[in-house]
């Protein structure tokens, strides 16, 4: 079945939100890259710094070093900002306290678009991480609380709708946003740039090799394939 081609024309201001350094990585950086290039602005917020996700590290060098990796990351495909949320790793719960946080960045930022990970149980490397799952439910929920001006009142800050959703590697995408080779080698500066955390999982394959990959169209070239909710 074929996908559409996304019409990117209609993206400004797109927010990015994953729960850990690395997970914009897989595919939403090269499209952050394609969207810098073309002149949009693009802001990463992350819910937690990835302090649990390196077996031999220590939590309190863990996370602060994949910190300064997704700095490195933003910094390879030109994302300036970079917000880093303090919830813990491998404990994010869907609850009003992750919506808060993202609402809030939502009002601040003010995107016509978000972008997400797939947050469904089934991934295509296995079982979806609890902290991806909680983050896509929060997400999608904060959109509706960012818009609410009863909800988060306290926050003083307007309330902002943005008005469409793009969930990346969906196994039901209905969309590819097309990416230029600039793009794609941007995703993969941004993904070896997680230097330690990928040292830690010696059978991940080469950034180098990996993500071309993931990105390749059926027809030659290379797209990210999304699901979008336009309206969200
Ligand atoms: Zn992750």
């Amino acid at each position: 079945m074929g996908l559409e081609i996304l019409d990117d024309s209609q993206l400004e201001r797109i927010l990015v939100v994953v729960a850990h350094p690395d997970d914009a990585e897989y595919g939403i950086s090269c499209a952050a890259k394609q969207w810098i290039d073309a002149g949009k602005e693009v802001a990463y917020l992350l819910v937690t710094a990835g302090e649990a996700g390196i077996r031999s590290l220590p939590p309190e060098e863990c996370g602060p070093l994949r910190a300064e990796e997704q700095r490195r990351a933003c910094a390879a495909v030109g994302v300036e900002d970079l917000e880093i949320l303090d919830f813990p790793d491998g404990l994010v719960e869907a609850s009003p306290q992750v919506r808060r946080a993202i609402a809030t960045k939502i009002r601040k930022f003010k995107p016509d678009t978000v972008a997400i990970m797939m947050y469904g149980l089934q991934a295509r490397w296995g079982l979806n991480h609890v902290d991806h799952r909680a983050v896509g439910v929060s997400m999608i929920d904060a959109i509706r609380d960012a818009d609410n001006p009863w909800i988060f009142q306290d926050l003083g800050l307007p309330a902002h709708k943005a008005q469409r959703l793009l969930v990346a590697n969906d196994p039901d995408s209905t969309h590819v946003q097309t990416l230029s080779e600039d793009a794609v080698a941007g995703g993969v500066a941004s993904l070896s740039e997680h230097k330690r955390y990928l040292k830690e999982l010696p059978d991940h394959p080469r950034p180098e090799d990996f993500i071309p990959q993931m990105v390749a169209l059926d027809g030659g070239g290379y797209g990210l394939r999304v699901r979008v909710y336009d309206p969200v």
